[in-house]
């Protein structure tokens, strides 16, 4: 590398990219202690590529395909892990043999960490009713997801109005639901039950309730998926898909690298972990 590297190819150069180092990887598959790999994927940026309508998004064929096919493999566990509610990315993916959270890991499928899943609700049908009737601009969207809302304000072109907007939102939150809160994304306002559980959590969640020790894999673009990229560190397997910084072990460059990955692991990684001639007890 010569010294003209600027800081985003320095920050890209840190974090090795996944396919160049399939052998490493395939030796940590091979060497590790656990019997099964659990392998989490997000879904928006991952397996499926970003659309401007977020209700057209689908995964490629190919990754499809390739998660059914790894979802029969012994030895590999699969969960899908959004920030869309758990039914519409389910319903996105739609494979059985595979495992599913919605709303950054807030709703797991016949779990919750939600102390009162219910009043949660309540309180975001109320909210998302009164953004209805304050915030009266026809480019902005509210999002109901169950348990969490977005509010989408991407099409307002003005900053004016993004800040009035943010700033309703805010004040709502702040005076009608104490245990909500808000954070804000790339024009958007997430508002969410104020507790402390992340991607990262649920990760946690999906690996604990197995009775083999799993190694974590972890395939993300979102912010939220640092959450996971830190919680499964150091001996964890993350991924970022893109060229932010990142908290995690490797990266690919986009959707289609992510299929590369999934057939590496369809053809080879899991093998390596359950085959017959690694060192797994
Ligand atoms: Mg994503």
């Amino acid at each position: 590398m010569d010294d003209s590297t600027d800081t985003q190819h320095d920050t890209v150069a840190s974090v090795p990219w996944i396919l160049s180092e399939t052998d490493r990887l395939g030796q940590q598959l091979a060497t590790t202690d656990a019997q099964r790999l659990f392998l989490g994927l997000d879904f928006d940026g991952t397996l499926a590529p970003h659309v401007d309508e977020p209700s057209a998004a689908e995964p490629t064929a190919e990754n499809q395909e390739l998660l059914r096919t790894l979802s029969r493999q012994a030895g590999v566990d699969i969960a899908v892990i959004s920030g869309r509610a758990l039914d519409d990315v389910r319903d996105r993916v739609g494979i059985d043999g595979v495992e599913y959270a919605g709303n950054h890991g807030l709703e797991l499928d016949g779990a919750s960490p939600l102390s009162d899943p219910d009043a949660t609700r309540a309180q975001i049908r109320t909210v998302c009713d009164r953004l209805e009737t304050e915030i009266d601009h026809e480019d902005c969207a509210i999002e109901n997801k169950g348990i969490t809302a977005t509010v989408h304000y991407r099409r307002v072109d003005d900053e004016e109005s993004k800040a009035r907007i943010r700033s309703i939102v805010e004040t709502v939150v702040e005076d009608d639901a104490s245990d909500l809160r808000c954070t804000r994304g790339a024009n958007i306002v997430e508002i969410r039950p104020a507790i402390d559980w992340d991607k990262g959590e649920a990760v946690q969640w999906f690996v604990d309730r197995r009775s083999d020790a799993c190694l974590p894999m972890y395939i993300g673009d979102d912010t939220t998926d640092e959450d996971v990229f830190r919680a499964i560190a150091p001996d964890g397997i993350g991924v970022h898909v893109g060229t932010d910084g990142t908290a995690a072990t490797y990266r690919v460059a986009d959707v289609e690298a992510v299929t590369a990955v999934l057939q590496w692991l369809a053809d080879a990684g899991v093998d390596e972990l359950v085959g017959e001639n690694n060192s797994n007890p």
